[in-house]
């Protein structure tokens, strides 16, 4: 995804969050670049920052990416002010974000962004690596090293859970809610009983910690 932000620390978190959420990240310091470069790399996804230098700030930017395509735009706003004047101005922007935001946030906009607008990017999904382990969502394919694994697929829908919110701790009720469904009125001793599964089939190649009292953290 491309990141437009002339802030150096900011643009550097932002890409430390999204990296650990597991996005590959391009970063632009003015409108005329951000869109340079969506144009060359057709991102997933752009986060947009409202203040920009130069000639056109980030909401001239997002009218000039929807004339040209129909990327996601996420808008940052260092106010929360800002965000009403924002949205009656029908920009075309997909969601916004307000500084200061926690990486938990951040990324849990960008996949909601990512799954309302998925349709037509689902093949684009990445295989992820983590170590040895090779998580490929398409082709629903898991790899310990060279050996392929054999999963549910539960334990897959598990498994890809994890390493997409990599670095990020889940309750075992968030991890019910994704994985199983918000309908699913479960034991939360389920998860771990699928962790346990996860663990036997997969060992050392699933870099998953238990975090007492809260859930379990992936990388
Ligand atoms: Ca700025």
């Amino acid at each position: 995804m491309v990141v437009v932000e002339d802030d150096r620390n900011i643009a550097d978190l932002l890409d430390l969050y999204l990296r650990t959420g597991g996005f590959r990240v391009l970063q632009a310091s003015d409108a005329e670049r951000g869109l340079d470069l969506v144009e060359r790399e057709k991102p997933c996804c752009v986060l947009l920052d409202i203040g920009l230098p130069g000639s056109m700030d980030g909401l001239e930017a997002c009218k000039e990416l929807r004339r040209r395509s129909d990327v996601p735009v996420i808008l940052v706003t260092a106010r929360d002010e800002e965000i009403d004047r924002i949205l009656g101005l029908e920009l075309g922007a997909d969601d916004y974000v307000t500084k200061p935001f926690s990486p938990r946030e951040l990324v849990a906009r960008v996949r909601a962004v990512l799954r309302r607008t998925e349709p037509s990017r689902k093949g684009t999904e990445e295989a992820i690596h983590i170590g040895e382990l090779h998580v490929d969502p398409l082709r629903r394919e898991v790899r310990s090293g060279d050996e392929t694994v054999q999963l549910t697929a539960r334990e897959f829908d598990l498994l890809t859970h994890f390493v997409e919110n990599k670095g990020i701790v889940r309750t075992r009720q968030q991890l019910l809610d994704a994985v199983w469904g918000p309908g699913w009125f479960g034991d939360e001793r389920t998860v771990d009983v699928h962790v346990r599964q996860l663990r036997r089939k997969l060992g050392d190649a699933l870099p998953l910690a238990t975090v007492w009292g809260v859930g379990y953290r992936c990388g």
